[in-house]
């Protein structure tokens, strides 16, 4: 019999944990598979790892896994990709918004073997503060633009991969995670599954804008050298500019014999080139630093308690 793996990442999920996994475990009961869930509990504070004991020790296809610290997100995804046994496997958020009575769709859609994913995307994005719409959107156009990974608008980490993509998964071992981009770079054929945003049944979302707009800023510096590119060409070209400044500053003075005059106009010609120089050397220091991380091979996660023997500890 084929076999599902849930992953769930928890942080702060108490009152979520019960809502979902009773839901979760219906729907997974009614399928004709094998299952396990797996949550992670990434450092929450709260009552989490107790509750999550209590689900192991009471449920059979319960397994989790303790971080010893808030790792994030994308670590406890990647401790769930390397510790998951199942032949299709899928990441789930622990609020029901993604939904698991899709579950059963999703698995007949890889069952009929056109597809190595079922991924799903959300609809509109009501419910959201129009800014932060805004800015999304622009997100994704740019990130579709200047880099090799496919990422589309409203696509959520709920998707349903066959054993190969998971192992793939796995392998992209890199210390600086962004799964959206690593699914689209990996391939495979995917099903896109289009569904209304739905509402944090309980507990807070765990980001706020400026986290958001750091996540983005490390999406595209992860999965694009354009910014680069940028840099050096504004370098380039300010250079260029420069030269055609002197020159008509020179013949200015032999044929006219004008003193060069304006001093106000020097000082800002200064001060925004040594923003430019500053700006540049900030985006130069953002890659520096990323390579700097992957450098010191840290793992991504390190693990306090699991009820999983043989846990998959350090990439
Ligand atoms: N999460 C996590 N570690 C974190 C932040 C979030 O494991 O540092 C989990 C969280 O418990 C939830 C999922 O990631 O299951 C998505 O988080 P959230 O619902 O806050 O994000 P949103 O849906 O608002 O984008
Ligand atoms: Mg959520």
């Amino acid at each position: 019999m084929k076999k599902v793996s849930i992953i769930v990442p928890c942080y702060n999920e108490q009152e979520a944990l019960p809502i979902f996994f009773e839901e979760t475990n219906r729907i997974l009961s009614s399928l004709d598979y094998e299952n396990e869930i797996i949550f992670i509990n990434d450092g929450s504070r709260d009552e989490t790892l107790e509750i999550l004991k209590n689900l192991a020790c009471e449920n059979l296809n319960v397994r989790f896994i303790s971080f010893s610290r808030n790792f994030g997100k994308e670590a406890a995804m990647y401790a769930g990709f390397c510790n998951a046994t199942g032949d299709y496997v899928t990441v789930m958020d622990a609020d029901m918004q993604d939904p698991p009575s899709l579950l059963p769709q999703m698995i007949e859609i890889l069952e009929t073997g056109e597809f190595d994913s079922v991924a799903t995307r959300r609809e509109t994005r009501v419910g959201e503060p129009p800014i932060r719409s805004w800015f999304a959107k622009r997100f994704y156009k740019l990130i579709n633009k200047i880099s090799d990974a496919d990422v589309v608008d409203g696509a959520r980490d709920f998707r349903l991969m066959k054993r190969e993509m998971v192992e793939a998964m796995v392998e992209m071992g890199e210390y600086n995670r962004f799964s959206k981009g690593i699914f689209g770079w990996i391939g495979f054929r995917t099903y896109w599954l289009p569904y209304k945003n739905v509402e944090r049944v309980a507990g807070e979302t765990k980001w706020n804008f400026w986290k958001l707009f750091k996540y983005a800023v490390d999406g595209i510096i992860n999965f694009s050298q354009v910014p680069l590119d940028i840099s050096s060409w504004l370098g380039m070209v300010m250079t260029f500019f420069s030269f055609v400044f002197l020159i008509f500053i020179i013949v200015r003075k032999l044929c006219f014999g004008d003193p060069v005059d304006g001093w106000a106009s020097t000082v800002c010609i200064i001060v925004f080139i040594g923003g430019l120089q500053l700006f540049c050397l900030g985006v130069m220091g953002k890659y520096v630093a990323k390579t700097y991380m992957e450098c010191k091979k840290r793992p991504h996660y390190i693990i306090a308690d699991s009820n999983i023997t043989n846990v998959k500890k350090v990439n």
